[in-house]
């Protein structure tokens, strides 16, 4: 069972938690992005399963009307057993989201995969998508702290689909990434400028900055194009119902499942803040 330490920031464990979760804020005019937990299988067996499961959660979120799509990490379809099973698998759920007309987000992992998860998101996209734009149904996530992201994005300008910014969670080599957190920040705003520039719409700021928020505001007033605000379940929450408020478009990434002991624990290292609002949410205070 989930315990409640963990509910701050894992929707949880079931499907079914995920969807009631989903439904929660969806009342509070924020849309909701499942992430199932899972990732690195080196057996074939998960990595079909983490498919079939997403295949249903699909067919759930849409019989349901919610306003909810989902992200996948590359890994948890099979990419460490082979690039081929990860399209095969990839393909299985873009097809189903896009019949469902639901979303489907593909999350980044660390630099040795970028290549695979591009050229496979590249193919399906222009597969199913062609011709339609940001509004396609399937987005990619890229990192501010690899050098090469400059470029991909270039790649990606006419690509249909939505592109999420993130600065990166991984700690890369320095010949490929930028260690200094001020220079990824500047590499994070020029990316923006290049998108506000050059996309036409389907930005995703994946940021709880409010220095990157405000800068994708500005550039929005600037030069139109438009943009959503991505935020992790329990991270700055009363942010992201506020800026729903104003009118943003806000989408909340919230992952569930059985695996969430090393997603809560990732949480808590990366901000040891994030343990006393965790304490605090249990204590009720
Ligand atoms: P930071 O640079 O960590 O912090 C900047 C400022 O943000 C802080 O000074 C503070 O003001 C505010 N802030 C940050 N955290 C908190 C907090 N806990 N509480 C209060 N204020 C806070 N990374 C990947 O590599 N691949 C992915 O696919 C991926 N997907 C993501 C999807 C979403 C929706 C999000 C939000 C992030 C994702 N990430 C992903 C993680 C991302 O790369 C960063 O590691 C992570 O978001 C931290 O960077 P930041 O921009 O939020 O802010």
């Amino acid at each position: 069972m989930l315990p409640p330490i963990a509910r701050r920031f894992v929707a949880g464990e079931s499907p079914a938690a995920a969807l009631e979760h989903a439904r929660e804020l969806n009342e509070r005019d924020v849309a909701v992005i499942l992430n199932l937990l899972g990732e690195h299988y080196d057996d074939p067996e998960p990595a079909e399963a983490d498919a079939a499961a997403y295949r249903q959660l699909i067919d759930d979120i849409a019989d349901a009307d919610l306003d909810a799509c989902v992200s996948i990490k590359p890994s948890q379809l099979g990419l460490d057993l082979g690039e081929d099973r990860f399209r095969a698998l990839l393909e299985e759920v873009v097809a189903r989201g896009a019949e469902r007309d639901v979303f489907v987000w593909v999350d980044m992992e660390d630099h040795t995969t970028t290549d695979a998860t591009l050229d496979a998101f590249e193919d399906l996209a222009r597969e199913h998508w062609s011709g339609e734009g940001p509004d396609g149904g399937i987005g990619l996530c890229v990192q501010a702290n690899l050098k090469r992201t400059r470029e991909d994005v270039e790649r990606l300008a006419d690509v249909p689909g939505k592109v999420r910014f993130v600065k990166g969670a991984y700690d890369e080599p320095a010949d490929v990434a930028y260690a200094d957190k001020s220079r990824v920040n500047e590499a994070y705003r020029e990316l923006l400028e290049y998108a506000f520039d050059r996309y036409d719409g389907g930005i995703a700021i994946g940021s709880h900055d409010p220095e990157m928020i405000d800068y994708a505001k500005e550039l929005h007033e600037e030069r139109g194009a438009d943009f959503e605000v991505q935020m992790l379940m329990g991270v700055r929450e009363d942010a992201q119902v506020e800026l729903a408020a104003e009118g943003y478009e806000v989408w909340q990434y919230a992952p569930y499942g059985k695996k969430w002991k090393s997603y809560f624990w990732r949480r808590i290292r990366e901000r040891k803040e994030n343990l006393t609002f965790a304490l605090r949410a249990i204590l009720g205070r």
